[in-house]
């Protein structure tokens, strides 16, 4: 919902403040539409439902996998699709994963949504009624901005987004933007108002094989993303999250764990191991061998090390899989 045009939609119609909360309530909760909105008149009910779209989006196609995950093909006024998924853990974990761009500027090899063609930036309405199509589904705790795009490149607007997330039902500590190492952004979110955690996509800690797995590397070397993550440590006090895709034979030796020891302090830097999900890239997954024993040194060296858990491979759950089946 754009929650701009909401709030001069009702302006203009004279009616009072506090409607304009009433109504956010409504949809940040989960409501199907303007039609449970049991406390707004019913002829102000029908005005918003001709003047104010409940969704800037269209649900394309809905995927659930047998592991609870779900997946949303929606779809832009201007017919740009985007990706979000739902996972729901064991635990009670309902975690979203959402896009910040249609598409995506920066081509690294391994991912799918960097094969597609860069459509533009979402506004922060179209961020947010991802979160709001899930929250219809389920109720949410968790966020990552970890879908379509690069959310520093969009960094206003996912701001933006975050500050609405706790109505949501998502606190800040449970909020994670994930970035490529896109520097100016970094250092954007260590001034920023917003105490949102950080995640690094690192993927190697050599830059000659970090620039061949992600060009942006070129632009925003190791070292310089290093020194904005610490910056953002330093202000903040929050550990990393650092995200470190598994390619076979590529990136998964004992030695390159050595290399990401050296690189990282372990009281700063929590490393996420991910499987790969195979998409119509060259590489494969690295084996599961490998993993454990990269897992393995890494902890040796002092650091709190995990591989992240399958979800929703049944459904093509990765990055830009599904965008990219759609536009086939
Ligand atoms: N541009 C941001 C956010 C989008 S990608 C970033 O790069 O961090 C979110 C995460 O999904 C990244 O860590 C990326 O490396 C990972 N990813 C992309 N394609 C994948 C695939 N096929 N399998 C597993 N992880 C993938």
């Amino acid at each position: 919902m754009d929650l701009n045009l909401l709030r001069s939609t009702l302006e203009e119609l004279g009616q009072p403040r506090f409607r304009f909360d009433q109504v956010w309530k409504w949809t940040a909760e989960g409501a199907q539409g303007y039609h449970e909105m049991s406390n707004l008149p019913a002829s102000l009910r029908a005005q918003l439902e001709e003047r104010v779209p409940f969704s800037t989006l269209t649900e394309v196609t809905r995927a659930e996998a047998s592991d609870g995950t779900v997946k949303l093909l929606l779809n832009t006024k201007d017919g740009r699709p985007i990706e979000t998924v739902l996972m729901r853990y064991k635990d009670g974990r309902r975690s979203i994963c959402v896009s910040s761009q249609s598409g995506c500027p920066l081509t690294c090899t391994f991912c799918a949504t960097g094969a597609m063609k860069f459509g533009r930036n979402l506004t922060a309405w179209e961020i947010l009624d991802q979160a709001l199509h899930l929250r219809r589904i389920d109720e949410l705790d968790h966020c990552v901005f970890m879908g379509m795009g690069e959310p520093m490149m969009n960094l206003d607007n996912v701001l933006e987004v975050c500050r609405r997330l706790p109505d949501v039902g998502i606190t800040h500590r449970r909020t994670g933007i994930s970035t490529v190492g896109w520097v100016p952004g970094i250092d954007k979110l260590t001034e920023s108002d917003v105490p949102v955690r950080l995640a690094w996509s690192l993927h190697s800690a050599e830059d000659a094989l970090r620039s061949d797995i992600m060009p942006v590397n070129d632009r925003y070397s190791l070292q310089d993303v290093k020194a904005a993550c610490d910056r953002f440590y330093e202000k903040r006090r929050k550990m990393i999250f650092v995200e470190y895709i598994m390619l076979g034979g590529v990136n998964d030796s004992v030695a390159q764990a050595k290399q990401l020891a050296d690189l990282l302090e372990p009281w700063k830097y929590k490393i996420n191991l991910i499987p790969y999900n195979p998409t119509d890239s060259v590489y494969d997954g690295s084996e599961r061998g490998a993993m454990e024993a990269f897992r393995q040194t890494l902890e040796d060296e002092g650091f709190n090390a995990t591989i992240r858990l399958i979800r929703g491979r049944d459904i093509d759950a990765a990055c830009g899989q599904l965008a990219a089946k759609a536009a086939a």
